[in-house]
């Protein structure tokens, strides 16, 4: 695609980044096959293709309306596009630099500017966000049905946390929501590890990575969230923690990119870069230990033979970090029997904030991911990211887990 970038963006970091990509792109449309929201609204500015069209107009000069910006709100960030397109167009980076430069000239409303403000603030501080989900859970007998969908019932108390102190120390990542909807879902990582010889290690003033925030366009305050959390686990790198253990893949996608969002802060670059060697998703670890794992659960593997699982593969894992098949061919390996799950490269509407600011569309794939997940008669659904599962969980009577949850029992002995 030919392209001619207007002065105020040319030479910048972001201009030249935006330009290499759009240069990628030969305008052929095989991501529009792929989009969720182009298969929903069937309007071509709903699609990559025509979203890509629209922030090239902005690099190029055009002024953006409250219609871009809508178009470019409706987006899930799940990146299916970037899996399909034949070019390799980066197309989640691209979308950064255009919102990030719509959301500095389309004024949002203030009601919908303090919305969006209060959801960054709450998701995003775990302590507050826990309290106000306690809060919502005692309500919830009282509220209105479709209310009390919105809001889970307490979760099971986290297993305990393994003493033992091993040579291997790998770090965790706590998260902002997850320790409250899923408490169980770090222990579990913890209690796996430990029987592979390996010490998790929390840092508590780690906080949220800035994912939540990122998302919804506070760009400058997500990279603070980076900065507070490199400093966080500095001191556990510089004592040798060998990997930074992500159990969320929506966390995982965005910590494995610090080291793109920081490279221009000469403060934080080198520090987020090693972040960004150090950071693995679970199923990144746990693959990497396979034969321990193996002689760990063969003799339980007759506890799970035949069960059915259903398994979500979430965008930010499959298209984000483009870890796909991983996790699937681990359960199967330990005996589960993964049901067929029909356009598994689809986004359950989960998306961060979107099942919030985007309600209609997020139902409406919630309802067709629940169908694909339950058409084959599973008995559980795993998954691995926290949002997912809250999402999901909402709209089934089928238990919703992360998968390392069923690797902790299944390797309990
Ligand atoms: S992003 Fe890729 S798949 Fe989509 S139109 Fe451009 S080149 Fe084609
Ligand atoms: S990120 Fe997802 S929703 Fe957004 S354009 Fe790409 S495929 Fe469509």
């Amino acid at each position: 695609m030919q392209t001619n970038l207007a002065s105020f963006i040319k030479d910048t970091p972001e201009g030249k980044e935006a330009d290499s990509i759009l240069r990628k792109c030969v305008h052929c449309g095989f991501c529009n096959a792929t989009c969720p929201t182009y298969q929903l609204l069937g309007d071509e500015l709903d699609g990559p293709r025509g979203r890509i069209y629209l922030i090239k107009q902005i690099l190029e000069g055009s002024s953006p309306s409250a219609k871009t910006q809508l178009h470019l709100d409706r987006c899930l960030t799940c990146r299916a596009c970037e899996t399909t397109c034949p070019s390799g167009v980066q197309y989640g980076r691209l979308a950064d630099i255009g919102r990030n430069l719509v959301e500095q000239r389309v004024a949002r409303g203030p009601v919908e500017s303090a919305w969006r403000g209060a959801l960054s603030a709450v998701i995003s501080n775990g302590s507050l966000f826990g309290s106000l989900l306690k809060l919502g859970q005692l309500a919830r007998p009282l509220l209105p049905p479709a209310l009390k969908r919105k809001i889970p019932p307490a979760a099971a108390a986290a297993k305990p946390w393994p003493t033992a102190v091993h040579a291997r120390k790998m770090l965790v990542l706590d998260g902002c929501a997850q320790p409250s909807l899923s408490p169980n879902t770090n222990a579990a990582a913890a209690r796996v590890l430990d029987r592979l010889g390996i010490t998790l290690v929390r840092a508590p003033d780690a906080g949220c990575c800035g994912a939540v925030t990122f998302h919804l366009n506070r760009q400058e305050a997500a990279l603070d969230s980076m900065r507070r959390t490199i400093d966080a686990w500095w001191p556990h790198i510089e004592s040798g923690a060998e990997a930074i253990v992500m159990t969320a893949s929506g966390c995982g996608v965005t910590v494995k990119e610090y080291g793109h969002y920081l490279a221009h802060d000469p403060a934080y670059a080198a520090k987020a870069q090693r972040v960004t060697e150090l950071t693995k998703d679970i199923s990144e670890i746990i693959l990497a230990e396979g034969a321990k794992l193996r002689a760990l659960v063969t003799r339980h593997s007759s506890h799970v033979t035949g069960q059915r699982i259903a398994f979500h593969s979430p965008c930010s894992l499959q298209h984000g970090m483009k870890l796909k098949g991983g996790v699937e061919k681990l359960l199967t390996d330990l005996g589960y029997e993964l049901t067929s799950v029909p356009d598994a490269h689809l986004c359950c509407g989960s998306a961060g904030t979107y099942s919030i600011l985007q309600p209609e569309l997020s139902r409406r794939l919630q309802e067709n991911k629940i169908a694909a997940l339950e058409s084959g008669a599973p008995t559980t659904i795993l998954t691995a990211n926290i949002g997912c599962q809250a999402h999901l969980q909402s709209a089934t009577a089928l238990p919703v887990r992360h998968w390392i949850e069923a690797l902790d029992e299944l390797s309990a002995g």
